[in-house]
């Protein structure tokens, strides 16, 4: 059976994440999503929180599995038994910083192959911090992330 990780900070989970979820399952048969404990970023909702809408978004899906991590990405996906690592791949922006990343893991992991998957072009200009900058200016997110988020989104602006 094949597993791969898909690590972010999904601060918060947005539909592109769900889509790219999604798409990686067609090719691996169970995936774990793993936030990110540690992010150089100061998120908004706190790691549990995090989880919390991972998991509502993929209730019921038993090929997807939420976790947390701190540390190093490789270790972590070591420990796991995972020799895949997901990602997903917007614009020209991200390429950067997602080559320096899968570069790395490849130096220090050769066992561990990043595989990017391209952003469904209706949610390619999509991101979490998007929709925290919509939020917090009173726009109506309901469109780019599931329910549960937008509510929780609407409750953190009061
Ligand atoms: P990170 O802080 O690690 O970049 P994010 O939660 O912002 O974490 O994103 C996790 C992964 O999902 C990254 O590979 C990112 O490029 C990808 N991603 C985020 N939004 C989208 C989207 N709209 N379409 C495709 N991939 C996306």
């Amino acid at each position: 059976m094949s597993k791969a990780i898909y690590p972010g900070s999904f601060d918060p989970v947005t539909n592109g994440h769900i889509d790219i979820v999604n798409r990686a399952l067609k090719v691996v048969d169970r995936l774990l999503v793993a936030v990110i404990g540690n992010p150089d970023k100061k998120p908004l909702f706190s790691l549990k929180d995090r989880v919390r809408l991972l998991k509502e978004s993929f209730k019921g899906n038993d090929k997807v599995i939420v976790e947390s991590f701190d540390g190093l990405l490789v270790d972590y996906a070591t420990k796991k038994n995972v020799d895949v690592i997901i990602r997903g791949l917007r614009a020209v922006s991200d390429f950067d910083y997602e080559f320096q990343m899968a570069l790395t893991n490849l130096e220090m992991c050769p066992q561990i192959e990043t595989i990017f998957i391209m952003t469904d072009p209706k949610y390619s200009y999509l991101s979490s911090s998007l929709v925290k900058q919509l939020a917090r200016l009173g726009g109506d997110v309901g469109r780019f992330v599931p329910p549960h988020v937008s509510k929780k989104l609407i409750k953190g602006r009061k």
